[in-house]
């Protein structure tokens, strides 16, 4: 599955002709998260390509954190995110690079600017800050500080890193153009006095660079050729083009932009994955539920699965918002290819055979189509559990699974008959008194067809586990497009139904992250944090066998 080759994008397109004209030698691209949360799906298909492309065309990629905005960022989440990127299948080139590594350079660049009389410290209060920088439809005007002599600017940034005004007080200003339409280039800030500890500097500085300012100089000193962001930074590229122009640096990155990847039934903004763990919606960041990579890998989506989806989405400046369906799609297809299949019972029912004396018990293989898997006996027994479902008292027309005096077939087994049912006192069916035919292991009845066949376990046998189905995160597609009303509103209440249901003894030592075809169930994964081999087994279902959703919706 993961041979399949890139389909072409307009980014391929442009390092393919950047490295036939010689312009390029090899390719550099880079990956630059901000620690403040955990990767989400969109982040995923930004690594795919970032971490992809440098594989495809044998260039580099770089991981590096951008680390300028102190009080959100921590090593919790730096540290997650080394690991999302692994368990998806890159790493990146060298060291893991972070922007707070360039923290001096970065300054002395700024000083650079004020000597050219392109940056300035500006003291207006913030309302009056607004009030100058004019809107859409009407130009900015001049801050009164926007005039100072170099002298003065330099006195007064070495006084802002010095630690001599208060928070906000003063902030350094790249002096481009108040009137200019782009509102990017209306002498952005650069640095502001922030007293904050940061993961890596500690309390070294009280002022921090902004992003803008920042990214396109670390860009820039990693030799990063093709600098690949997301759509909303088209209007930033100007100002990454001009802090490049006016500073001494011999290395000018050209930065492209394309669509940010929107799953439709949830939500790919940080901030507010942030609020659901915060408010306890979920149970954490890696919840089964959230987009999250460690979400995904713990409701057991494989990475060779989320990189296809990847592929299959592809690469565009199109907006688009794309159907949940394509990565279970996608998820769905890999399983398939990969993972051994065996019987587990949700919603139990107990059927009583009642003349079970002599009966065999037959080897079924893991996989039909990869005998490495091997093979396991699955026990009979004079006792079994079936799915609920697959009993009717009344059934509809054309029903193929079991109904009292019909017959079915009991995978890997005997045709089974229904003789008659046992009720609870409020009338409820508790239990099945069934009878199989003698004849009718591995090799079919006698005179007449049975086609149901439904998956059993031997009740002797079969183990107790805890089966967490899991479903949409939010009942309609886009849940966060009004922007008046709080997403959390969308909440599935049934994202989530545990179950106490019975697996096959052969999956008793399986490891957390084991993952299997539950037959007619779907694929489910062994839990990372609370399944324990030989202890309590707890399995997350990944997908469902198909797309139900589909279905329901006609
Ligand atoms: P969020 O809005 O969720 O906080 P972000 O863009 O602020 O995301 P960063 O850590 O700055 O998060 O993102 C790192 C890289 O991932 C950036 O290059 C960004 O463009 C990319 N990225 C983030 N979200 C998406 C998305 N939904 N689709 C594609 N790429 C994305
Ligand atoms: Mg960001």
């Amino acid at each position: 599955m993961s041979s399949t080759p890139a389909a072409s994008n307009f980014i391929r397109t442009i390092i393919e002709g950047d490295l036939a004209s010689g312009k390029h030698k090899s390719i550099v691209t880079r990956f630059p998260p901000e620690p403040n949360g955990y990767l989400h799906v969109g982040h995923a298909k930004s690594i795919c390509l970032n971490f992809g492309l440098a594989q495809d065309y044998t260039g580099k990629c770089n991981l590096r954190f951008d680390d300028t905005n102190p009080e959100k960022e921590s090593e919790e989440y730096a540290l997650s995110i080394q690991e999302d990127v692994r368990w998806l299948g890159f790493q990146w080139n060298g060291e893991v690079r972070w922007a707070s590594d360039y923290f001096d350079a970065l300054y002395d660049f700024a000083v650079e600017l004020i000597n050219k009389g392109l940056a300035y410290v500006d003291e207006l209060t913030p309302e009056q800050m607004r009030e100058y920088r004019g809107t859409l439809t009407q130009p900015g005007k001049n801050s009164p500080y926007r005039d100072r002599t170099v002298a003065e600017n330099l006195d007064q940034f070495t006084r802002m890193r010095a630690g001599e005004f208060p928070d906000g007080a003063k902030i350094l200003r790249a002096k481009i153009d108040m009137g200019s339409p782009n509102m990017n280039m209306r002498d952005p800030a650069i640095y502001r006095i922030r007293r904050a500890h940061h993961i890596r500097t500690g309390d070294k500085w009280c002022i921090y660079p902004m992003y803008d300012y920042t990214h396109c100089i670390s860009d820039a000193l990693e030799g990063i050729t093709h600098s690949i962001c997301t759509l909303e930074f088209e209007d930033h590229r100007p100002l990454y083009d001009w802090v490049l122009d006016n500073i001494t640096i011999p290395c000018h990155p050209r930065q492209y932009e394309f669509s940010r990847l929107e799953l439709h039934y949830t939500i790919t903004s940080k901030r507010k994955l942030l609020q659901l763990v915060n408010e306890k919606h979920v149970s954490g960041w890696d919840d089964p539920r959230m987009p999250t990579i460690s979400g995904m890998r713990r409701r057991g989506y494989t990475p060779e699965g989320i990189r296809e989806f990847a592929r299959r989405i592809g690469v565009s400046k199109s907006e688009n918002s794309v159907d949940m369906a394509i990565m279970e799609g996608a998820i769905r297809e890999d399983m398939e290819l990969r993972a051994p299949r065996v019987m587990a019972i949700i919603n139990p029912l107990k059927v009583t055979i009642t003349n079970a004396d002599g009966a065999q018990s037959r080897e079924a293989d893991f996989h039909p189509n990869i005998p490495a898997l091997g093979k396991r006996v699955v026990p009979f027994g004079k006792e079994i559990w079936i799915e609920a479902d697959d009993f009717s008292a009344n059934p509809p027309s054309g029903w193929q699974r079991l109904t009292v005096g019909g017959e079915v077939r009991l995978r890997y087994s005997y045709v089974m008959r229904c003789d008659g049912v046992v009720k609870d006192a409020a009338g409820n069916v508790v239990e099945l008194r069934c009878s199989i035919d003698a004849d009718t292991l591995g090799k079919n009845p006698q005179g007449r067809k049975v086609k149901g066949v439904i998956h059993w376990l031997s009740c002797a046998v079969a183990l107790p586990a805890e089966i967490r189905l899991y479903d949409r995160l939010f009942t309609v597609p886009e849940p966060d497009a009004d922007k008046d009303v709080d997403f959390c509103k969308y909440l599935n209440p049934a994202s989530l139904t545990v179950v106490r249901g019975w697996v096959e003894a052969c999956v008793k030592d399986a490891v957390p992250e084991t993952r299997y075809q539950f037959e007619r169930m779907g694929y489910f994964v062994a839990d990372r944090r609370d399944h324990q081999p030989g202890g309590k087994l707890v399995f997350n279902r990944t997908v469902t066998l198909k797309d139900s959703w589909a279905k329901e919706q006609g």
